[in-house]
This record gives C-alpha cells, structure tokens and sequence, in this order.
C-alpha cells in the first residue's frame, strides 16, 4: 500500500509499504480521508517530544472496515469508521485513575503507531467508533478534533451563563465557538490575526470578532481559551480574565515557550488555570453532536487533495492558508 512516511524531522516521502495484516482484536481500516493539522507539523519540524520515527502520519482518520483479526465484534466489515488515536496502556497509575489520556506509556495513532496517511491502516477494534450513516466522511473528520474540544469544555467548571473568549479561530477555535455556543455561553468572542477566519467565526456563532489590537484594555471574561498555541495570544488572553475567571489552555504551543505569569494577580483574582491533552471518552459525544447538525463541518473542513500532495497538504497548513486540510487515498 501506499502511504506517508516521515523518516526523520524533515524528511517526508510517499513510500510503499506492506498491507496491514490485523491481528486478534484488531481491524484494518482503508482510509477515506485523514485530517492535517498543526502535530503533523510540530512532528515533522522534530519539535514534538513524544513523536517516533519512521512514521505514518495521520490521527485524524476516517475510513471503512475491510478486515478484522480473530475476537472482533464490532465493528464489522464494511462499516465506517473514525478512530480514536489514543493507545494507553491501562496499567499505569494516570490509566487506573480514569485519565488515559495522560498515560505515562502512551501511544497515538499516527504519532507513535502508523497512522491514517496511507491507503490502509491497522488499529485496535476499540478505537473505532462507528459513523452514524447521515453524518459524511468530510464531517467525521472532524471528530478527532471535535473530542479534543468536549474534553477541554469537561475541564472547566461550567460554561453557561459565561463571557467565553477563544484565541485562534483555526479549525480548533472554530469547534470551540460551536460547543460554547452549544453550552449555553452568555456569548462567544473570538480573537484572530486573520480577518477571513474572523468572519467565518461570526458565521458559526461567535458573538464578536477581534484582531489582536482591537481589543483595547477590556478583561472582562470569565472563560478565556487559547486555541492558537501562540504564546504572545496566551500571555494577552492571560490578562484578560474576569475575577474568578478561568483560562483554557487548548491549543499547542512549542515545547519550549514560557510565558510571564503574575501570581499576584492568580491569587488576588482566583484565577483557575487549566490544561487539556486530547480526549477522554469524548468521541461519541463529538460524532452524536455531528449527527445532530449541533455541530456543522461547513466552512471549516476544505476540499480534499490526493495523499501524494501530503507535503503541499502540510505547507497549506503551515501558511494558514486553509481551514481543516484533508488528504485522501482515493482523491
Ligand atoms: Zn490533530
Ligand atoms: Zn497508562
């Protein structure tokens, strides 16, 4: 089969490899299509610590079942799928206290095992999740990262009735000024460099849209979201809270980022700071959300490109010149 192979940092070729053969508990899934985002890149630039190479990337992944190894029930050949990259071991402390997200030996599908940029790909049966039939493939990859934003909004203490600010109108923002919506937030307002993502932002809910610098001395929100990983924006959204407010950090910054924290103002204001690392049970959720159009793909997931032109895909991701990139094996 054909697939993307990341060699080393920098290095990226489409390759022939072996097909898939499933083992017991296991499925084989042909890809749809596979979503790109910004860990494709931190991955590929090298900076993504817990990355390994060779590797297939892709963990945003749709596709039909085609195989299943000995001990499979569900799901069955010729289903559609998405799945969930997460591979915890189940074992260690973090898994046994119910976060197997932060699974001290933990693998993830298109990070640390083959991935979805490939004409097939080999994942355990359990971390599939079976598409509802109305919900398209275009939509279900979206899911992936519409589970990563349920688990941050099932971090925070409540949304509704709240001032919510997001940094980052990407793909990421986008879903999250959706769910907030959909939590019942006072309103929703969303900060962007960009004034195109802006004003698809004010299409799918947000209540105001800001550049940067239009922002002024307001701080005023009781729940800010970075959504960007930009470090300027999350030291800006850090000043920006109401008392008792609580910031989100959502999005991926570079590893090695800091930015200033004013522990005075932590304690005068009882400011909450909270992390969220991919999901934790959330992917039914994200594709029930899906099915019911709460959650729409329009405007935000872009019109698939040829697995071959995976670079360019990444590149496209890179400039910001696109929404939700997506290459697909059968484009
Ligand atoms: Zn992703
Ligand atoms: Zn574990």
């Amino acid at each position: 089969m054909r697939a993307v192979v990341i060699e080393a940092p920098t290095v990226v070729q489409i390759a022939e490899l072996p097909d898939p053969e499933p083992g017991a508990g296991d499925v084989v899934v042909e890809v749809a299509l596979t979503g790109v985002c910004g860990t494709d890149i931190h991955m590929l630039d090298g900076d993504f610590a817990t990355a390994r190479f060779p590797i297939v990337p892709g963990h945003e992944v749709t596709g039909t079942v085609v195989a299943r190894g000995t001990g499979v029930v569900s799901p069955r050949v010729g289903e559609r799928v998405v799945v969930d990259p997460g591979v915890p071991c189940m074992t260690c402390l973090l898994c046994r206290r119910g976060r197997p997200n932060l699974c001290e030996h933990r693998n993830a599908v298109g990070i640390t095992l083959n991935g979805g940029a490939a004409d097939r790909v080999l994942v355990a049966a359990r971390n599939c999740h079976v598409i509802p039939d109305s919900v398209s493939s275009t939509a279900a990859v979206l899911a992936e990262p519409l589970a990563c934003v349920l688990h941050a909004f099932d971090m925070v203490p409540r949304t509704s009735g709240r001032r919510v600010l997001i940094y980052g109108a990407g793909p990421v923002g986008l879903l999250a000024v959706q769910v907030a919506g959909y939590l019942g937030a006072h309103s929703v307002d969303t900060v962007d460099l960009d004034a195109d993502r802006r004003a698809v932002a004010q299409k799918l809910g947000a209540s105001k849209v800001f550049g940067p610098s239009d922002l002024g001395e307001e701080d005023d929100w009781d729940l800010v979201i970075d959504a960007s990983g930009a470090p300027t924006a999350i030291e800006d959204g850090l000043g920006r809270l109401q008392r008792g407010g609580t910031f989100l950090q959502l999005g991926v910054a570079p590893g090695d980022a800091v930015v200033p924290l004013s522990p005075y103002q932590v304690f005068a204001r009882e400011l909450t700071i909270v992390g969220s690392m991919t999901t934790r049970h959330t992917f039914p959720g994200a594709l029930r959300l899906l099915e019911s159009g709460t959650i729409t793909s329009e405007l935000i997931v872009e019109e698939p490109v040829p697995l071959s032109h995976y670079a360019k895909a990444v590149d496209t991701v890179r400039g910001r010149n696109a929404l939700k990139v997506v290459v697909g094996p059968g484009v």
